[in-house]
């Protein structure tokens, strides 16, 4: 997915958000299977610094302390492992686990488990993170 079309997307996220401010909160109570599985994933806190990091990002933005909560740091962290790893080859980049496109960029299902990475494409990362069933573009 290009620079461009990422804007886009996000533009689309940004008016349906504007449109229904709740969107994200009916979206939960409509999909409750996802955060089951979610659940398993992540603890309590994780999905407090993910809401916390989805309110500032789609939500009031009011405030610039996303860069210093633990969730970028951690996901920062993780990064950094995984490129040391590659580097001194006790990691292999593998293809996208959805398409087998080459390119691939490692995702982190829980970064407080920085080894344990899906490698996914550009486009299957995004939409690995947004994960919104009718975001099919
Ligand atoms: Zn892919
Ligand atoms: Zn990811």
């Amino acid at each position: 997915m290009s620079y461009k079309d990422k804007q886009k997307q996000l533009e689309v996220m940004r008016k349906w958000r504007e449109r229904n401010p709740n969107y994200f909160r009916e979206w939960r109570e409509r999909n409750p299977n996802y955060f089951k599985e979610y659940d398993k994933l992540h603890s309590r806190d994780r999905i407090e610094y993910f809401r916390k990091y989805y309110r500032q990002k789609f939500g009031l933005n009011k405030n610039k302390e996303k860069h210093d909560s633990e969730y970028y740091y951690l996901r920062k962290k993780a990064n950094q492992i995984i490129f040391v790893e590659l580097r001194a080859g006790r990691m292999k980049r593998l293809p996208c686990s959805v398409c087998g496109c080459e390119k691939s960029e490692a995702h982190h299902p829980n970064y407080s488990k920085p080894l344990e990475v899906i490698w996914l494409c550009k486009k299957h990362h995004e939409k690995e993170h947004h994960k919104i069933s009718t975001f099919n573009t």
